[in-house]
């Protein structure tokens, strides 16, 4: 109302003052609130340094898997490994590359449970991809799911998080008990090239092919290594009947 005095403001002035908020990533204190306070999120956890450390993914890249190019020239082709083997989905999107503070960042995120990382993630995401993001037609949104075992121990699905903040106008088509992780892996960091793709074989099924068949994907993940897991995923929504498959990820290795 105008004219009444805004107390909030004040409250918040104060508590900045007399406990400055520190960076998530870094731990300085962040004095860059006012630059990074357009995020179509929440307020910023993470200074102005730490943002833009985080790399988006190079405009010349696969335009099946993402694997960037060695050009500055924007190119639309798949990358030699895409032509060898044909991947199971039909497109994989990062964000940004997995290296420097996006790294640390979702290291954080993940591991040392900064869940309020989230909105920042899901804010550059929603930059970097865009455009294409949020494509109309999609029918599901769908986490890579967890091992009930890994997400006993973590407390929280990564990619379910992700995916509910990045699409929460679209909230009831984000789903996560469509696809299961069925079978105990070893984490994906232990292996290498084939013995990646090996280690996720038929680690996840589709729990009622009906609800799959002839939808349109997104399936939401918080990085693309070397793609075994987002690519076992997709072979097996494909098999129940998947129309397309999109991969999205914050990040993925160059
Ligand atoms: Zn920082
Ligand atoms: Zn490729």
């Amino acid at each position: 109302m105008p004219g009444l005095f805004d107390w909030t403001n004040l409250l918040k002035g104060c508590r900045d003052l007399l406990f400055p908020p520190r960076c998530l990533i870094c731990n300085e204190f962040i004095i860059e609130v006012q630059a990074r306070s357009r995020s179509v999120f929440k307020r910023p956890d993470i200074c102005l340094n730490c943002w833009k450390g985080f790399i988006p993914l190079p405009p010349a890249h696969c335009s099946r898997c993402g694997q960037p190019f060695q050009t500055d020239l924007p190119s639309v082709h798949t990358c030699a490994n895409c032509l060898k083997k044909v991947p199971a989905f039909d497109q994989a999107l990062a964000a940004g590359l997995f290296q420097g503070t996006l790294r640390s960042a979702i290291h954080e995120f993940k591991y040392r449970l900064r869940m309020e990382l989230v909105h920042s993630l899901a804010d550059f995401m929603t930059r970097g991809l865009n455009p294409p993001f949020y494509p109309p037609e999609a029918d599901l949104i769908l986490p890579v799911p967890l091992h009930w075992r890994r997400l006993k121990e973590r407390g929280f699905n990564q990619a379910l998080l992700l995916a509910n903040t990045l699409f929460s106008p679209w909230k009831d088509r984000v789903r996560y008990n469509l696809l299961a992780r069925v079978r105990w892996t070893e984490p994906q960091i232990k292996f290498k090239g084939q013995e990646r793709q090996r280690n996720v074989l038929r680690a996840f099924a589709v729990s009622r092919p009906e609800n799959i068949l002839d939808k349109s994907v997104i399936l939401v993940d918080d990085v693309f290594t070397t793609g075994a897991t987002a690519n076992e995923c997709a072979r097996v929504l494909k098999k129940a009947g998947a129309r397309y498959v999109l991969v999205l990820t914050l990040a993925r290795v160059a």
